[in-house]
């Protein structure tokens, strides 16, 4: 079960320089530029798929952490 989702990712605007670059690659309308600032629209659309991450040059987005766990199986 993967609970990422669950969580958003960050944009330290701070750092934003605005240049619409994470929007322009978000392939699944995550991220827009509203009033020249990137904001995450549809959270529950976005795949992690990092390329936001990626193409920030000033390392203002964070992905959310992804938690995945599998049952185990106990040995008595
Ligand atoms: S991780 Fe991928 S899908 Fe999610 S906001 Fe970034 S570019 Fe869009
Ligand atoms: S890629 Fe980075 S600097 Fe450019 S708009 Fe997005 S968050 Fe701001």
């Amino acid at each position: 079960m993967n609970r990422g989702k669950e969580l958003l990712i960050k944009i330290n605007l701070s750092l934003c320089v605005h240049c619409g670059a994470c929007a322009y690659l978000c392939s699944t309308g995550t991220l827009i530029i509203s009033d020249a600032e990137p904001v995450v629209d549809q959270p529950d659309q976005c795949s992690n798929c990092g390329a936001c991450e990626e193409i920030c040059p000033t390392g203002a987005i964070s992905l959310p952490f992804v938690i995945t766990w599998q049952p185990t199986t106990l040995i008595e």
